[in-house]
């Protein structure tokens, strides 16, 4: 019989898909508890492999759709779902998925283990799509949350960090060993929660730049602003933003990087 976080489909899992099956029934009910979903939630899985989030995830909430690359899981997931809900599988690249066309009038709550390969994208990916998501429970490599949550100061602190946190609030949930997955992963896990901020309210007049701004200033880290921005940002503007040419893009909080790039050239 299958277990009930399961579909019990028991294929070689694949690498470079960055499969690494949850199994720890603890760890699942945390996610699900901390998802939390509500009637009326348009709740999107990113990648539900086996469905050890999935199953449990549609006796709560039976309406679900999931993204999942991997064809050989299609089938499985769908006979396993039958009995619990409807299931809707979108069988493409998460990558490829327009998240603001999936959302139509509404809004996406986005769940998932992430495929620790393409993790960054991903998180970019929904940045781009911020507008039609209401929040975002994912799983990554601990390494990747710490970045994610990382404030001014902080070694780890940079563009994931600026990016992230002026477009949403993140916040690090609880950590999750390798020995709750199947095969274990070589690094420990966390799960994060990202709820988007009101894109009126975040204040970035053109998102574009912002990005630009910050990418320069973190792709040379070790430098001061002046130099790191040379030809990006230009005195006046550093001047009309208030911030210090000779600080170093690891010392400056969000606000910063936002009026730096709204600053208009002279
Ligand atoms: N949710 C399951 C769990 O917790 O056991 C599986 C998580 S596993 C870490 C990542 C899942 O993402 C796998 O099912 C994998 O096939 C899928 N995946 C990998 N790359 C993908 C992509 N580009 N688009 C959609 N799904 C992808």
């Amino acid at each position: 019989m299958n277990s009930p976080h399961s579909t019990g489909f028991t294929a070689p899992p694949k690498k470079q898909l960055g499969q690494h099956f949850l199994a720890d029934r603890h760890y699942i009910d945390r996610i699900v508890m901390a998802v939390n979903p509500k009637e009326g939630d348009f709740m999107v899985e990113i990648g539900p492999g086996q469905g050890a989030i999935t199953l449990p995830l549609l006796r709560q909430h039976p309406r679900l759709t999931v993204i999942e690359f991997d064809r050989d899981l299609i089938a499985p997931l769908t006979a396993a779902a039958a009995p619990l809900g409807e299931l809707t599988i979108v069988h493409r690249d998460v990558l490829q998925v327009d998240f603001t066309e999936l959302a139509g009038e509404g809004k996406l709550r986005l769940v998932g283990n992430l495929p620790y390969n393409i993790s960054s994208p991903i998180l970019f990916h929904a940045l781009d799509h911020a507008a039609a998501i209401s929040d975002m429970t994912f799983m990554l490599q601990k390494e990747v949350v710490d970045r994610m949550a990382a404030a001014p100061g902080s070694k780890v602190y940079g563009r994931l960090s600026v990016m992230l946190q002026a477009w949403c609030e993140v916040t690090s949930l609880f950590l999750v060993p390798p020995g709750a997955f199947r095969p274990p992963p070589k690094v420990d896990s966390a799960v994060a929660r990202l709820v988007p901020r009101d894109p009126a309210k975040v204040g970035i007049e053109d998102p574009q730049r912002f990005a630009a701004v910050v990418k320069a200033a973190f792709g040379q880290r070790r430098k001061t602003l002046r130099n790191a921005l040379d030809g990006v940002c230009c005195p006046a503007q550093f001047e009309a933003a208030g911030v210090r040419s000779d600080a170093r893009a690891e010392q400056l909080e969000v606000p910063d990087f936002i009026a730096l790039a709204n600053a208009p050239r002279d």
